[in-house]
C-alpha cells in the first residue's frame, strides 16, 4: 500500500515522483496499464476547457506495422501524471489514487476492450470514469468534499448538453 509518507516525499522532491509512480499498485486495473509516466511539462487542455491544468491523462499507445501507425490498438495504455497532481489539487494519497486507479486506470480498461472510443469526442468515457471514481471514493475513505470536486468535474462533461 502506497503511503501518505511516499506520496509527500513525491510531492517535494520532483526527482521522487518517477520511482513513487513506479511503486504503485494498480490493483484490478494493472493489467491494462503499460506505463504511469511523470510528465513535468504542466499541459492546459482538458475536457471542453482549455484554461483548466490537466492532473492525469491516459493515452493508448500508437501500435506500428511496418513503419506505419495503426489505430485502433488493443493495446495496454500510458497513464500520464502531470505535476499539477503533486499540488493542493489532490490533497491526498487516496485522492491520488481515486484519480489514477479508479479515473485513469479506468479510462485505461474502457480503451483496452474499446480502443476506437478514443477517437470519438469522449463524454461517455468521462461519465462513466467519473462514476467510476466517485463509487470507489467510499472505498478509499475519501469525503463529501472531495465527491463535490469530482461532481464538478463531472457537471463539465455533462453542460454542453444541458438545455
Ligand atoms: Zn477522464
Amino acid at each position: 500500500m502506497t503511503s501518505e509518507e511516499e506520496f509527500n516525499r513525491a510531492r517535494e522532491n520532483e526527482s521522487y515522483r518517477q520511482p513513487f509512480l513506479d511503486s504503485i499498485n494498480l490493483e484490478s486495473e494493472a493489467r491494462f496499464v503499460h506505463k504511469v509516466i511523470y510528465n513535468s511539462n504542466q499541459k492546459y487542455s482538458s475536457f471542453m476547457d482549455e484554461n483548466v491544468p490537466t492532473i492525469m491523462r491516459c493515452k493508448l499507445r500508437p501500435l506500428e506495422i511496418f513503419g506505419r501507425v495503426w489505430l485502433p490498438s488493443f493495446r495496454r495504455a500510458d497513464i500520464y501524471v502531470f505535476p499539477i497532481a503533486f499540488t493542493e489539487a489532490i490533497p491526498n494519497i487516496n485522492s491520488f489514487l481515486n484519480n489514477l486507479i479508479d479515473h485513469e486506470g479506468f479510462h485505461a480498461k474502457q480503451l483496452f476492450f474499446n480502443p476506437w472510443l478514443a477517437l470519438g469526442d469522449g463524454a461517455m468515457l468521462e461519465l462513466d470514469a467519473y462514476w467510476n471514481q466517485m463509487i470507489s471514493s467510499e472505498k478509499r475513505g475519501l469525503d463529501d468534499n472531495w465527491r463535490q470536486i469530482i461532481a464538478g468535474k463531472c457537471s463539465r462533461v455533462i453542460d454542453p448538453f444541458a438545455i
